[in-house]
Formats: structure tokens, C-alpha cells, sequence
């Protein structure tokens, strides 16, 4: 006997199971499109090159590993705020934002968690049906409630614009809206900048919070600026918001645990006061932030010629991902003779596609043809390579008919 007699077995994770089982396959067929991480046309991972030139510098100069504070590195704070709002940002000028460096996008979102479950008691949190699946975990065990909203429509494949504002519009006065602030996960589909508009109107008239997971700004379209339009028109609004960052993504250092929430207030001083409560927070949780990929990340943005490079490599890995999101979509248009449309596949952004297909047919994908993906119809893009797209296309001809 053992007193963990009581403790069950964990089911494996939806999506980092996915990982495990492609390693047990042995055939020389299989394709990991489960995990988000991005991979060269030989389907290995990368180490950009700009972080290598950064970490030999780091380690030319012999830095010491005493802890940082609380808070994080102050250097990459400073460097975070200024790339997701722009370095004249108003709310960066009037200091108006409390940043503080988090485990990456996770650990980041499970800060606001816990902010909001202390400060803001029974407020309700409301997250896009589908989202990324780790989402309802983290309100979960933070202790907050929440439900979801109305966003992908199965029929168009696109998004529910009229049922999201209905939702929003019937969600109680003052809950936080969590919002992706580009290249939505699991579907690729984001509101058009008119859309946007509109649903900053309806968060301002419920008098809403809004609360943005941006997991991948600049890796979505290739450009910093573009893929944080959503959250400067939020700001531009002169509204209060929330913002969880992460550099697993754009920057590849998906190991490295790097990323960051911003919280925007209306004062500097709300701004000091929700700082200095986002580290009591954190002291006994962690203690401190690790220091390595702060310093990567504060190191290449405040370098121009480093940045100048990390904007050439996230262009050409969003470019990749492009390329081979247009010969799935050639192979997928000539092969099936359906009449299928498939320029859905066309309009998403970002890593993933949302491929429609259903759980039984995603069991198809990898019991017959060894491609390994969500069962939420989702593939990794980042995970194949051009080579593969027509392989893949008959795997996704022949699992939906
Ligand atoms: N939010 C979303 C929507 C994501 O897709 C991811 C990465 N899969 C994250 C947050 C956080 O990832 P990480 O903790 O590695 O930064």
C-alpha cells in the first residue's frame, strides 16, 4: 500500500501528448504537426541565428548569475512595453504601464490569474470557444471563473463575428475579455481591423476589461508592428488592459521561459501600485524570474544591428510557414475532386490551420497516415515542410470522405 493510493493517473496532455506518441511510432511516414514550435524544411528545430550571436556576446563578457529582482531584468521590461506599444506610445511616455517579466506566455497569463482572482473576486473571465487548451486550465486552478464566447463559425470555417458581439454584449458588466491579440489559436482566424474597432465599441460599453494573450507578435504576418495593431488601437482607446507576452515563438526560445504581462492604467500611480502587488504575487510563487532569455531579448532589441537581423529571421520563418500554407492549399485544391473549397486554409494566419476536421477523422490522420496533430482538427504549418504538403493533402482528402 502507499499512501498515493488516492492519486490517480493524469490523462496526457492534449497537446504536448501529442509529442509522446509521435516519438512510440516508428514508421518513416510520421509528421508531427501537434506542437507549435517552428522547424526548417528538414523538419529540424532552429536556433536563430541572431540569439547565437547574442549569447557568445553574453558569454565573452562574463556576466555573473546572482538573482534578479522580483519583477525581472529592468533592461528587458523596459524593452517588452516599448515593442508591443511602440516606443512614443503615450502609455509608455506617461508611464503608465506596469510590467513585469513572467515564465513566458504562461506564466505570464497565470499571474493575471491570480491578480484578477485577488483583486477582482467572482469577475469573470470570457475566452474564445475554441482556444488554446491550456487557457481553461490556467482560470482553473487560479480560481476564476469563466465561460466562453461565440468565434468559430464551422460553417464558413471563419469567424462568428455577430454571435462574439452578442456574447460579449450578455456577458456580465466588467468581465475581462481575454482576446488574441494576433494569429488566433487553434483556428489562424483573426478579426479584420474594422472588426476590431467594433469590439473595442462593445468592451468600452460594457465597460468590459480587455485582456490580450499575444503569443506571437511578429511571427504571424513578419512584422512586430502589424501583429500588435490590436493592442494599440485597445490603447489608443484610453482604455485599461492587460497584455501577456511571449518570445517562445518569435524569438525560438521556447525552453528559455521568457515573456512578460503589461498591465495599462489609467495613472503612473495605479501603475506603481498594480506593480508592486503583481510581485508580492510572485515572490511566493517563484521568487524571481530567470535571467538568460531576458537578457537575449533586452540584448537584441536594444542592438540595431541585432535587431535589424532578429526582423530579417522572423520574416523569413513567417515566410516558410507562408510558402508551405500555400502548397498545402495548391495540393489540397488539385487533388480532391470534391468541389470542396479549401481557401480557408488560405486566409488563416500564424502557425496553425483549423483544418475542420473532427475528432474521428483527426484519429484517421494518425492511425492511418502517422500525422500527428490536436484532435481538434488543428496542424501545426511550422511542423511541415514543403516536401510534405502533398503527402499531407491526401492524408486530409482521405480522412474527411
Ligand atoms: N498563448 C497562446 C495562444 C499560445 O499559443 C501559446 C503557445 N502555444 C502561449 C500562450 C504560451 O506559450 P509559452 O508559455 O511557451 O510562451
Amino acid at each position: 500500500a502507499s499512501r498515493f493510493d488516492g492519486v490517480t493517473m493524469a490523462p496526457p496532455d492534449p497537446i504536448l501528448g501529442v509529442s509522446e506518441a509521435f516519438k512510440a511510432d516508428n514508421s518513416d511516414l510520421k509528421l508531427n504537426l501537434g506542437v507549435g514550435a517552428y522547424r526548417t524544411e528538414e523538419l529540424q528545430p532552429y536556433v536563430l541565428k541572431v540569439v547565437q550571436k547574442a549569447e557568445s556576446q553574453m558569454l565573452k563578457r562574463g556576466e555573473n548569475k546572482e538573482y534578479l529582482p522580483i519583477e525581472g531584468l529592468a533592461a528587458f521590461n523596459k524593452a517588452t512595453a516599448e515593442l508591443l506599444f511602440g516606443t512614443g506610445n503615450p502609455v509608455i511616455q506617461e508611464k503608465r504601464v506596469a510590467t513585469v517579466q513572467g515564465l513566458s506566455g504562461t506564466g505570464s497569463l497565470r499571474l493575471a490569474a491570480a491578480f484578477i482572482e485577488r483583486y477582482f473576486p467572482g469577475a469573470k473571465v470570457l475566452i474564445s470557444a475554441p482556444t488554446w487548451g491550456n487557457h481553461k486550465n490556467i482560470f482553473n486552478d487560479a480560481r476564476v471563473p469563466w465561460s466562453e464566447y461565440r468565434y468559430y463559425d464551422p460553417k464558413t470555417v471563419g469567424l462568428d463575428f455577430e454571435g462574439m458581439i452578442s456574447d460579449l454584449k450578455a456577458a456580465p458588466e466588467g468581465s475581462f475579455i481575454l482576446l488574441h491579440g494576433c494569429a488566433h489559436n487553434p483556428t489562424g482566424i483573426d478579426p479584420t481591423p474594422d472588426q476590431w474597432a467594433k469590439i473595442a465599441d462593445v468592451i468600452l460599453e460594457k465597460n468590459h476589461f480587455p485582456f490580450f494573450d499575444v503569443a506571437y507578435q511578429g511571427f504571424a504576418s513578419g512584422s512586430l508592428d502589424e501583429d500588435a495593431s490590436s493592442v494599440r488601437l485597445f490603447a489608443a482607446r484610453g482604455m485599461e488592459l492587460m497584455v501577456a507576452q511571449s518570445y517562445s515563438k518569435n524569438l525560438g526560445l521556447y525552453a528559455e521561459r521568457i515573456g512578460a504581462i503589461n498591465v495599462v492604467c489609467s495613472s503612473p500611480d495605479a501603475a506603481a501600485r498594480v506593480r508592486s502587488q503583481l510581485k508580492r504575487i510572485a515572490r511566493p510563487m517563484y521568487s524571481n524570474p530567470p535571467m538568460h532569455g531576458a537578457k537575449i531579448v533586452a540584448n537584441i532589441v536594444g542592438d540595431p544591428t541585432l535587431f535589424n537581423q532578429w526582423k530579417d529571421e522572423m520574416q523569413m520563418m513567417a515566410g516558410r510557414i507562408k510558402s508551405v500554407r500555400q502548397k498545402l492549399y495548391d495540393s489540397l485544391s488539385a487533388k480532391d475532386k470534391s468541389g470542396k473549397d479549401w481557401s480557408f486554409v488560405l486566409h488563416q494566419i500564424g502557425m496553425f490551420s483549423f483544418t475542420g476536421l473532427n475528432k474521428a477523422q483527426s484519429d484517421n490522420m494518425t492511425d492511418k497516415w502517422h500525422v500527428y496533430m490536436t484532435k481538434d482538427g488543428r496542424i501545426s504549418l511550422a511542423g511541415l515542410s514543403s516536401a510534405k504538403c502533398e503527402y499531407l493533402a491526401d492524408a486530409i482528402i482521405d480522412s474527411f470522405h
